[in-house]
């Protein structure tokens, strides 16, 4: 069984003021697809693999019986991959605030103001390729993370609940150099905190 792209609930244009219609369908169509025809390409000698969830391969990785070439690549397209599928789901316009998070956050970072600072802080200085992540740890506590390249929090056995793309194709045709101008109006787009 091969991975495939996930549809979007929404229309590319459905963004417009925060993320153009263009970044958003290259973003998807190209740019995830690009990880999952990877990812399904490193898994093809190993179809026992191919079955299992990606969280499973990332939260396993070192234990995996494949080549090192095999491991980074899945490392890199299995991350892009369930990063980019959380991440449609964020943009999400129908999505509900969520209280019980929204409370947990300010328990764990003191307001949800103070997160947001928290986070756009690191968010814009990333060096290079990654994402942010607030991530649930194995007792449940909330983290953040700042991770490179397509780094998932499931490597270090933490579920992803919020993450943020700051690679420059996630923004660039839009805002160019002005990351924080994207990270500022990103924070429209999210629903539940
Ligand atoms: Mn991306």
């Amino acid at each position: 069984m091969k991975h495939t792209l996930p549809q979007l609930n929404y229309a590319y244009n459905a963004l417009e003021s925060y993320i153009d219609a263009k970044t958003m369908e290259i973003h998807h169509t190209k740019h995830h697809q690009a990880y999952i025809d990877k990812l399904n390409a490193a898994l093809e000698k190993y179809p026992d693999l191919q079955d299992k969830p990606v969280e499973d391969l990332l939260k396993n990785l070192n234990s995996l019986k494949v080549d090192d070439a095999d491991r980074t690549a899945i490392r890199n397209h299995g991350g892009g991959h369930i990063n980019h599928s959380l991440f449609w789901k964020l943009l999400d316009p129908a999505n509900q605030k969520d209280e019980a998070l929204a409370d947990e956050i300010k328990n764990t970072f003191g307001s949800v103001e103070d997160f947001k600072k928290q986070f756009t802080d690191a968010a814009t200085k990333l060096f290079g390729s990654g994402w942010v992540w607030l991530a649930r740890d194995e007792q449940d506590k909330l983290h953040m993370h700042s991770m490179p390249n397509q780094d998932s929090p499931y490597l270090h056995g933490h579920t992803p609940i919020i993450g943020l793309d700051v690679w420059e194709h996630a923004y660039y045709l839009k805002y160019q150099n002005r990351r924080p101008e994207y990270i500022e109006n990103w924070w429209n787009i999210l629903k539940f905190i």
